[in-house]
């Protein structure tokens, strides 16, 4: 019992973590000069694609790939909080390991899924939820004031940081005539929400 409860308290930990780890990357390292691959994909490419109003989603093809992060970030981000978090269990005597890894794991699943669906929509049923939009509209407010709403995933971060800027303006899908991101003049969905 101890033992699933320590795995348990793990994970809710390192996912309030997760929040601080991903402000504290994305204001420091992506939105920063200190080391010009992840600036230059991030500050550079990525805000230099998707602006805000109709420029915030993805207009061709040739830019998914300017989405997601590159496929080794995730090996080396939670490799590196691996060996971290085996060392914090060393030290503590308490089995947070695994908790620990499904929590950063899910965070940054969330975060990839989360974002590709705010800069490429296609009506899925979780973008007309009311979390998900509140979310969009921090993200767009991101992609307007670059040192606001660092996060994508859980702005607790920015809340405590006072970054937080509240942001009403989702903005609605553009039409992509003949793509199967495309929405009809009539549709609900591209309807300002605010
Ligand atoms: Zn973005
Ligand atoms: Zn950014």
């Amino acid at each position: 019992m101890a033992y699933y409860s320590t795995e348990v308290a793990g994970f809710v930990s390192l996912f309030f973590y997760a929040s601080f780890f991903e402000w504290i990357l994305h204001r420091f390292l992506m939105h920063e000069p200190f080391w010009t691959y992840p600036f230059r994909s991030h500050a550079l490419i990525h805000h230099g694609i998707f602006r805000s109003g109709p420029t915030y989603f993805l207009a061709q093809d040739e830019d998914l790939k300017k989405v997601r992060f590159a496929w080794w970030n995730a090996p080396l981000i939670l490799g590196l909080h691996a060996l971290l978090l085996l060392w914090i269990q060393h030290l503590l005597h308490v089995n947070i390991f695994f908790g620990g890894m499904a929590a950063l794991g899910l965070y940054y699943l969330l975060y990839e899924y989360l974002h590709f669906c705010m800069h490429v929509p296609n009506e899925r049923w979780i973008e007309k939820t009311v979390w998900f939009s509140w979310l969009d509209s921090h993200h767009h407010m991101h992609h307007k004031r670059h040192f606001n709403n660092l996060n994508v995933v859980l702005p607790l971060a920015d809340f405590v940081f006072g970054t937080l800027v509240p942001a009403r303006d989702r903005i609605p899908m553009p039409q992509r005539p003949g793509k199967s991101l495309a929405l009809t003049p009539e549709s609900p969905a591209n309807s300002p929400l605010n």
